[in-house]
């Protein structure tokens, strides 16, 4: 993709922050003044609204875009605000709105992404897309490359979770495994965290920003409101802009590398260690792979299904509390077992289905 850098920042991350929802003219100008001790870099505010319900404040609309540009301005900071049409994006870009996002719930739809795309023709508003609601990095990076076909060069991502059944921790969980996989794709495009819309809650927003900064991404988006409680929308997650400030001065930013000729060489050694154990581990794994196939080639001379799910219970419950008695964490020892058998699984029904090279014929076992 062809892209230019917008964010203007080197060194510390980027910040965008403001209210979930402009709610009146007073509380845009509260925010901006209230935001500018956090040295935010743009000022944010939802115009329209994308609810679950058709009950919940949907947004002021466009009457709200000239308080959310007049905040800004008024207080040296510039703005930014959630587009989901192609009147959306007119609208803000008349009003002079400086960036524009994508959200997740516009995201997933190719239809409308396209005609925002179509919108922003001509136009050299840096432009965020917000990852979609489902784990889906396909339709994520789809999104992006509309957005740049139609010629916008300044182009970023938001990270803001993902859509599960249930979650007993968070609104989104933010699955970084995504995360750290788009940034493997696609390298050169900016990455910012969303805690507000990852947590769902207040207190969680500083930890999850400082895992956002320890992974190297580039950048937050906040939600801050004047006065969170009586927030029209997303009360819950919403913090004061002081809290803001608090959390962003507390924040330890990670650099790419260091200098430091001694903690260079530490981490080389550390690295050939790891490098030697990954290849141990590989080894173990074609190991047991090939006595995965004996395994299957004694099932199927026998015609037994690859499947005992009574061993397979046995086995993952030593597994998991071995792995434990190790110091692993048992979630780990489990989704890796889990990888592991589902492998098995598949490598054994392949053998099996394959026509024996000295019988043929089916149904001979
Ligand atoms: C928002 O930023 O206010 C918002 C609606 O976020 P998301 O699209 O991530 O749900
Ligand atoms: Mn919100």
């Amino acid at each position: 993709m062809a892209l230019v850098a917008w964010s203007g920042v080197e060194g510390r991350p980027l910040v965008i922050a403001g209210p979930c929802s402009a709610e009146t003219e007073a509380q845009m100008l509260e925010s901006a003044r209230r935001l500018q001790a956090a040295r935010i870099d743009y000022l944010r505010a939802g115009i329209w609204k994308a609810r679950t319900r058709p009950v919940s404040f949907e947004g002021i609309g466009d009457a709200a875009l000239p308080w959310l540009v007049r905040a800004g301005r008024e207080f040296g900071m510039k703005t930014a605000t959630e587009v989901a049409t192609a009147g959306h994006v007119e609208a803000a870009l008349r009003h002079g709105v400086d960036l524009l996002w994508i959200g997740a719930r516009t995201t997933v739809n190719p239809f409308s992404v396209q005609e925002i795309a179509d919108a922003l023709r001509g136009t050299t508003v840096p432009v965020l897309v917000k990852n979609p609601t489902s784990p889906d990095l396909g339709l994520w990076t789809g999104a992006l490359e509309r957005i740049n076909r139609a010629g916008v060069r300044a182009l970023g991502v938001i990270h803001r979770g993902f859509a599960v059944a249930s979650s007993p921790r968070f609104r989104n969980p933010p699955m970084w495994e995504l995360a750290i996989e788009f940034r493997r794709r696609h390298p050169e495009i900016p990455i910012i965290t969303d805690p507000s819309h990852i947590t769902g809650r207040r207190d969680l927003i500083q930890d999850i920003a400082q895992q956002a900064l320890d992974l190297g991404l580039d950048g937050l988006m906040v939600e801050a409101h004047p006065n969170p409680d009586q927030a029209w929308s997303d009360a819950d997650q919403q913090i004061t802009p002081e809290r803001l400030g608090e959390i962003l001065h507390h924040l330890k930013v990670r650099h790419e590398t260091s200098a430091n000729a001694g903690f260079l060489a530490s981490l080389e050694a550390l690295r050939e260690r790891i490098d030697r154990i990954d290849h141990d581990l590989l080894d173990a794994l074609a190991m047991r792979m090939r006595v995965v196939e004996e395994i299957a080639d004694c099932k199927r001379d026998n015609n037994v299904s690859t499947l005992q799910v009574s061993r397979w219970t046995a086995l993952l419950e030593d597994r998991v509390a071995r792995a434990e008695s190790l110091g692993l964490a048992p979630e780990y020892a489990r989704a890796l077992y889990e990888i592991i058998h589902r492998e098995s699984v598949r490598r054994q029904s392949e053998i099996m289905n394959q026509e024996p090279s000295n019988q043929g014929g089916v149904g001979t076992g």
